[in-house]
């Protein structure tokens, strides 16, 4: 009886802790519940994903426990690719806020679930929409091709949504007598300049990772290492892809160092690429590009580092939190993704 009336308390504990987390989960942006010690977060989520007929999507940024219990790891346009497609019930989308919602508009009828609701993007922030869309009336006979790293606010006031991957074939895809608006990475932006010849105006954005990389340090690695190469996403400063001998998306690095005859590499992106990059090419020495403030870990993103285990876990048990994107909003937004994908056949 005794035992029975302790067993009914901690039931009673634990729905209350839960109620009060799911009331506090907009400010917190996740469920801030405690989980027992014993709890085998692996063994619980490959459990979880089974009964419920989820899928877990990863970027390659993410911490590399979640990569490794993944369905589907990829960068940006893989995973809008792969969201588009999948025949699961619920998707558990392991990156940021706009990742989430871009496979929310692409599946307005599942459920997508975020382990971390304040897992944002500082280049997404960069680009408010009231100001693009008074940068947008100013410049009435553009075409507006937009990075995929936007809120679903500014897809909906795009043409044609992109990623680095496709970037270059979407902008060689736009007839050469109509101008362009390109938004809202400013590095990506003139690298595609540079590569497609096409004036466009660009959005004066940035994402605070790829422009923490300091390129005197770079300089210094590379000659302490030679025969070493210096590989860069495009979203860095225009100094350091100067210097690079390969500049390419997530995808593109991760091929090129797998096909590089050189052994060693100086990689300017977000560190957690390293965990695909050494599983595909064990053999390959890869240095993570020094930042300029050695005391923080500047070349890891702060937002996609958000999701853990814990909170995979917790999201996927509850269901919650969910990504919901405003159906007319959705509808405007769709447009332009449905476009990229189209052109990225
Ligand atoms: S690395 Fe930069 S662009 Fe990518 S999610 Fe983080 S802040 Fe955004």
């Amino acid at each position: 009886m005794f035992g029975i009336f302790i067993g009914l308390n901690q039931e009673r504990k634990i729905m209350t802790t839960l109620q009060l987390a799911k009331r506090n989960i907009k400010e917190k942006g996740f469920l801030d519940i405690e989980t027992p010690k014993s709890v085998d977060f692996v063994k619980e989520i490959k459990k979880l994903r089974k009964k419920k007929n989820a899928i877990i999507l990863a970027h390659y940024y993410q911490e590399d426990a979640i990569q490794d219990i993944a369905d589907f790891v990829g960068d940006s346009l893989a995973l809008a690719q792969k969201a588009a497609t999948t025949d699961a019930d619920i998707i558990v989308f392991a990156g940021v806020h706009f990742m989430a919602e871009t496979a929310k508009i692409l599946n307005p009828k599942k459920k997508v679930l975020l382990p971390d609701l304040k897992a944002g993007c500082s280049l997404a922030d960069s680009c408010p929409p009231a100001d693009f869309e008074a940068f947008k009336k100013e410049n009435p006979n553009h075409i507006v091709v937009s990075y995929v790293n936007t809120s679903a606010e500014i897809k909906a006031l795009t043409d044609i949504v992109c990623t680095s991957s496709n970037a270059e074939k979407i902008i060689n895809s736009i007839p050469k007598d109509r101008p362009i608006i390109f938004a809202p990475d400013r590095n990506l932006g003139a690298w595609l300049i540079k590569k497609t010849g096409r004036d466009m105006l660009l959005w004066d954005g940035a994402c605070m990772v790829h422009e923490a990389f300091s390129i005197d340090k770079i300089l210094k690695l590379y000659a302490e290492n030679p025969g070493s190469e210096i590989i860069a996403h495009p979203e860095s400063e225009a100094h350091l892809l100067k210097v690079a001998k390969y500049v390419g998306s997530t995808s593109g690095l991760l091929n090129y160092v797998k096909t590089s005859k050189a052994k060693t590499f100086i990689v300017a992106t977000e560190v957690g690429i390293l965990h695909k990059m050494r599983q595909d090419s064990p053999d390959k020495i890869l240095i993570p590009a020094p930042v300029e403030d050695d005391s923080c870990n500047c070349s890891e993103c702060f937002y996609m580092k958000m999701n853990t285990m814990k909170k995979l876990y917790l999201c996927l048990k509850h269901e919650l939190p969910h990504v919901e994107v405003d159906p007319e909003l959705s509808k405007k937004a769709l447009v332009s993704i449905e476009r990229m994908l189209e052109l990225s056949k």
